[in-house]
């Protein structure tokens, strides 16, 4: 095994979070009263990956 090729690995790229798209915060309609009457939107942090921005497992 004299020719040995050295293979460097990928980068491991974090998945992007697909909620938020890998922002972290998502935006979400408010809505207030028992009417549910949305009165506009309103970011917050993202649930799913916790405002990372990656997808966890
Ligand atoms: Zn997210």
């Amino acid at each position: 095994m004299a020719a040995s090729k050295t293979t460097t690995p990928p980068p491991v790229e974090p998945a992007k979070c697909p909620t938020c798209k890998g922002s972290g915060e998502i935006s979400r309609a408010v809505h207030v009263g028992r009417k549910r009457r949305p009165v506009g939107q309103q970011t917050g942090i993202c649930l799913t990956c916790l405002g990372s921005g990656e997808a966890t497992d």
